[in-house]
């Protein structure tokens, strides 16, 4: 057999089932790509090697004694570190949070362990999930394993990266503004952000409240299938979360693209779009015109001001939510005569830069006098893009874009202007805005060998039709390329 880091989940799962492989092997495999690929890597901040391997036995013999817990059971998947995690560091990749243990598990940890998946370890991101590239990160920058001289994408670099490595079989984290779709882009791999509300926030570090949501990293859409299933569901402990049955995500996976009708958004498309992105996108498109669907150009004006709304709107947020690490509960506490001043030197020590630019926008945008130029401003906008998309959505079934502007870009290329780094996210902040859910599926490479993806939208609990125009994607782009750190020969 080949290196079972390489297997799908279901591959990993059907050989298991067959007696042709045990969980501790799988995560055996999957933890020496990680002790391999680590040093030029750097995708993990904390390796449980032990904690897996132990979660690995109980897999074994609870399988063995005929308890199967479904289709993740025994299986290695990486936690983006900004998810709370009982008994393991937890530090949103900030210096604030640097030490800090959780008491409690986040609903999706707890959700995944029910489900037997085998957690191998915490991945690198931004600060507090903040920023494209993971080079925000306290704990240094994640490299993306097809080029390690470029960023793997973020915030959630880490968990792409080790998906595309092989250093865990599926892997999660959250996406704000675009932070699940924009890595996996970059790195290669599927990545969904499912609809607000429908996967629990609870003990997840929170960033911006109304548009975080915790999502899948995965090698195939159906993989994708299999870790949105695990964790997706009402939460009494999310008061967003959304009542009533889980959707079923699977029933029309396979049933293709005819006669569906699906809008290419011209101002996600456009302006702005690295050319090999643009040709990458018209190609797919071209091929969902072949295998039936009906595919139509879809404007959307309000768009272009999705990223001026969404840097208000998210920095507001976080200005409020990042009020609680002061020193006296979590984390890292500086000296200071008075609690005031401890409350200050804490955070001036405890946050980077980018965290510090992000709190002060947020401030400056809700502060008297300004509230409603911009965070009211900002708001209207939101309405605004809202009710574009659901006008559009009455017209067709599925919208489409590039995941990225760009490919994966030199590490230190965009550090120095913000504005650039922004940008990144400039096609994927829109359905965060919304609400709706979106998928990166990789389509091909550019000329320097380098990830391109495809974003697929859909109106709001629209997962099963996203998935199932996203299925015809993956078959139609026939991406099997692998990253140069998952290769044989760099990996053994
Ligand atoms: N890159 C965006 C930001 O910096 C999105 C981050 C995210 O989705 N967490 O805010």
């Amino acid at each position: 057999m080949s290196d079972p880091a390489d297997l799908t989940i279901s591959e990993a799962g059907a050989a298991m089932r067959a007696g042709a492989l045990t969980s501790v092997d799988l995560t055996e495999a999957v933890l020496q790509r990680a002790r391999v690929t680590e040093s030029e890597l750097h995708a993990f901040l904390t390796l449980d090697q032990a904690g897996a391997k132990s979660a690995a036995e109980a897999a074994d013999a609870s399988l063995a004694a005929g308890d199967d817990a479904g289709p993740l059971h025994g299986i290695p998947i990486a936690l983006k570190d900004n998810m709370c995690t009982k008994g393991i560091e937890t530090t949103a990749a900030s210096q604030i949070l640097s030490g800090w243990v959780p008491p409690y598990n986040a609903t999706v940890v707890d959700r995944l362990a029910a489900a037997g998946a085998v957690v191998v370890g915490k991945t690198n991101l931004d600060e507090f999930a903040m920023g494209s590239s993971t080079e925000n990160s306290a704990y240094g920058t994640t490299r993306n394993p097809w080029d390690t001289d470029t960023v793997p994408g973020g915030s959630s670099g880490g968990s792409a990266a080790a998906v595309a490595a092989g250093s865990a079989m599926g892997g999660f984290g959250s996406d704000t503004g675009g932070s699940i779709r924009q890595p996996a882009a970059l790195c290669g791999v599927v990545g969904l952000k499912p609809t607000y509300g429908l996967v629990s926030r609870y003990g997840l570090i929170a960033f911006a409240s109304s548009l975080d949501q915790i999502g899948p990293f995965a090698r195939s859409v159906d993989d994708a299938v299999v870790l949105l299933e695990a964790i997706a569901g009402f939460d009494i402990h999310d008061a967003t979360s959304i009542r009533g049955e889980v959707p079923n995500f699977r029933g029309s996976l396979n049933e293709g693209v005819a006669g569906l009708k699906i809008g290419i958004v011209t101002e996600l498309s456009t302006t702005g779009i690295d050319p090999e992105v643009k040709a990458a996108v018209s190609r797919t498109v071209d091929r969902l015109s072949d295998a039936g669907a009906d595919v139509v150009d879809v404007s959307l004006p309000s768009c272009e001001y999705g990223l001026s709304a969404y840097y208000l709107i998210a920095p507001a947020e976080c200005s409020a939510n990042l009020a609680r690490f002061d020193g006296v509960r979590f984390g890292h506490r500086a000296e200071g005569l008075t609690t005031e001043d401890m409350m200050a030197a804490t955070r001036a020590e405890g946050f980077g830069p980018e965290v510090i630019r992000r709190i002060l926008l947020g401030t400056y945008a809700l502060s008297a006098g300004y509230y409603d130029a911009f965070y009211g401003q900002a708001q209207r906008v939101r309405t605004l893009i809202r009710r574009q998309f659901s006008a559009a959505y009455e017209d067709v079934d599925i919208l489409v874009s590039p995941t990225s502007p760009t490919t994966a870009f030199p590490i230190g290329d965009r550090t120095a202007d913000p504005i650039a780094m922004y940008y990144a996210d400039v096609c994927t902040i829109p359905v965060n805005l919304t609400g709706d859910p979106g998928i990166s599926v990789p389509v091909g490479l550019d000329s320097k060998g380098l990830p391109i993806g495809f974003q697929l939208m859909a109106p709001a609990l629209g997962e099963e039709r996203l998935l199932q125009v996203a299925k015809v994607v993956e078959d139609q782009a026939v991406f099997t390329d692998r990253a140069a750190l998952a290769t044989s020969e760099v990996a053994s």
